[in-house]
């Protein structure tokens, strides 16, 4: 048996042999880390578990087509007031990732980490990683598998949820032979693939479009235009009030330039706080230079966050970009 699937075994066993969970979201939440702790939280409930599910803040509303999606507790809204001994954290890169959610774990807390990024820091006391799977929603179809946990619509609906949007619509690199099987097999439990890809791909809210107009307004390209920086000021945020939901896909408008190999967008979500995004086209491993700046991710996309102005993070982020593209010999 691999560590992999001994680590499998593990969790399906914790989840089977307690009855009080708490399921954690990533910080910032997408729909792989949504759709993994709601498939998660409909396993448990099956097996007539108790849990709760959190987010450090608010799950953006496009994803409340998920079952479940009403039961994800806002932390900053919400407090508990109370600690959990059990705990799942799904798509988590880093301990740092769970955010305030931390402040729930008991003293004597048994974390299981599920996750699929390169950077993970192993911070759980059971840690299923698999950085070959493309979304941590695939492994969560395997820990269902592992513990013959029965899927139903709702849990492939949501683990669906999570292979979509981790693989950008089944297009990024990351999409396997293994991915569109699973994908296939969700399918046949009713799973609507229209209605999903509508609701987490293709509906852009009217903030958004506002935000995208400024960014391009203020697009700059560097390094002979192998770089595309976008740069979203806490005015620009403010003024067209928009969310950080509003941000999603803002940074696949530099990478996907002709030519561009690595799109950075630099947000500042507040001020002296600046939220870095990258995604690279082929050959600059962006979760190396991520995690230089205490942040994380995958090879292709990662994102860290910075203490300063803009321009400082510019600079920052300019300057390691550099390096990277001198590195893979794209800088000349
Ligand atoms: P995004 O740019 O969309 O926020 O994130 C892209 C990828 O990088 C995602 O896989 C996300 O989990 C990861 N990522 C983004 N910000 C951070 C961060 O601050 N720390 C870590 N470890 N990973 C991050
Ligand atoms: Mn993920």
């Amino acid at each position: 048996m691999s560590e992999y699937t001994a680590r499998l075994q593990d969790a399906a066993r914790f989840m089977r042999e307690h009855d009080d969970f708490l399921i954690i979201s990533h910080v910032s939440p997408d729909g792989d880390t949504t759709g993994s702790a709601l498939a998660v939280g409909l396993m448990l409930e099956q097996l007539g578990k108790r849990c709760t599910l959190v987010n450090e803040g608010e799950t953006p509303a496009k994803f409340g087509f998920m079952p479940g999606f009403e039961r994800i507790v806002n932390l900053r809204e919400q407090p508990l007031g109370r600690t959990f001994s059990c705990v799942i954290a799904v798509d988590a890169a880093d301990s740092k990732r769970i955010g305030e959610a931390a402040s729930l774990l008991a003293p004597d807390a048994r974390v299981v980490n599920i996750d699929h990024h390169p950077t993970n820091d192993r911070f759980g006391q059971v840690n299923v990683i698999r950085t070959d799977a493309a979304a941590t929603a695939e492994i969560i179809y395997e820990l269902a598998a592992a513990g013959q946990f029965p899927v139903d619509e709702s849990i492939a609906t949501c683990i669906y949820t999570g292979l979509l949007t981790d693989t950008g619509g089944f297009r990024y690199s990351n999409t396997t032979p293994r991915v569109m099987e699973i994908a296939a097999r969700l399918l046949a439990y009713g799973v609507k693939p229209g209605e999903i890809a509508e609701r987490c791909l293709e509906s852009i809210t009217l903030e958004h479009v506002h935000l995208l107009q400024r960014a391009l307004g203020a697009l700059k390209l560097h390094y002979r235009n192998r770089v595309a920086a976008l740069k979203v000021s806490h005015a620009d945020l403010t003024e067209t009030n928009a969310s950080p939901e509003d941000l999603s896909g803002l940074v696949n408008y530099g990478r996907n330039i002709e030519g561009v190999e690595v799109g950075v967008l630099l947000t500042e979500n507040a001020p002296g706080v600046v939220k870095v995004s990258l995604r690279s086209r082929s050959l600059v491993d962006v979760a190396e230079i991520a995690k230089s700046l205490g942040g994380g991710g995958h090879a292709r996309a990662a994102g860290c966050t910075l203490q300063g102005g803009l321009e400082q993070a510019e600079e920052l982020v300019l300057a390691k970009l550099g390096e990277a593209l001198a590195g893979v010999g794209l800088r000349d």
